[in-house]
């Protein structure tokens, strides 16, 4: 068995195991800000296990073909998991909207998979893998907002993105994290959210992006959303409270 293998059934038994875990708890629905936290979690556990495998294996740093060789299907295995879990929340969305399109979900990003590689083999083995694994699981979740999102929008349905800052993950504990302020809101189009860097994650971040979307005869009552941008100052208060 390659190296490859050997990590990747790791992952594979961690990722039943964590399915079966959670379809005991299920019940049967979940939302976006539960997708994500869950996927973060699932995402940290994989990175571990991804750190140790690697310091072990790779004692001296990793060349770049091995890590071309390892990290892509390592990421595909927390792609399944995480694609799961975010589509079956995007079905919530449209239930609730109740608009009879089918979830859609991202293919796996096979160019981010590539560069992580590079860069592991670039910087040297580090705990910012835990980091960059998680990130990397999460933005499966954030990709399934922006495909459906845009998908609904062409279809002449009413979206709504929503970034809000949330100070857990590596804004815990330490002065609130400017980049991730500026970038929260609520958006009328992906577009827009996309331009503005909603998508975007530093690694470690733990700002909850979610979706929702209403038939157009719901649209004035979901306006004037009671969500507003809270300022840096509000949010170190938070922190401090
Ligand atoms: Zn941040």
């Amino acid at each position: 068995m390659s190296d490859a293998s050997v990590l990747v059934k790791q992952l594979e038994a961690m990722r039943d195991n964590t399915q079966r875990l959670s379809k005991m708890a299920a019940s049967g629905s979940i939302s976006y800000a539960e997708a994500g936290k869950r996927v973060s979690q699932y995402g940290q556990s994989a990175g571990r296990t991804i750190l140790s495998f690697l310091k072990e294996n790779f004692p001296d740093g990793i060349a770049e073909d091995d890590a071309l060789e390892l990290i892509p299907p390592a990421l595909r295995v927390n792609y399944k998991y995480a694609v799961n879990l975010a589509t079956s929340a995007q079905e919530q969305v449209n239930k609730k909207a109740r608009i009879k399109l089918k979830a859609l979900s991202p293919d796996f990003n096979e160019e981010k998979a590539v560069n992580m590689a590079k860069h592991i083999a670039d910087t040297g083995i580090t705990d910012d893998v835990v980091k960059l694994v998680q990130a990397n699981a999460r933005s499966v979740v954030d990709s399934t907002i922006a495909v459906n999102a845009n998908a609904h929008e062409n279809a002449g349905l009413s979206v709504r993105v929503i970034r809000k800052y949330d100070g857990v993950g590596v804004h815990y504990g330490r002065d609130a994290c400017e980049w991730c302020l500026e970038r929260q809101g609520e958006w009328e189009h992906v577009a827009d959210a996309q331009a503005d860097g909603a998508f975007e994650r530093h690694p470690g971040c733990g700002c909850e992006i979610i979706y929702q979307t209403t038939r157009l005869q719901w649209q004035s009552q979901s306006r004037g959303s009671n969500w507003t941008n809270i300022s840096i100052e509000e949010a170190r208060q938070r922190r401090r409270s």
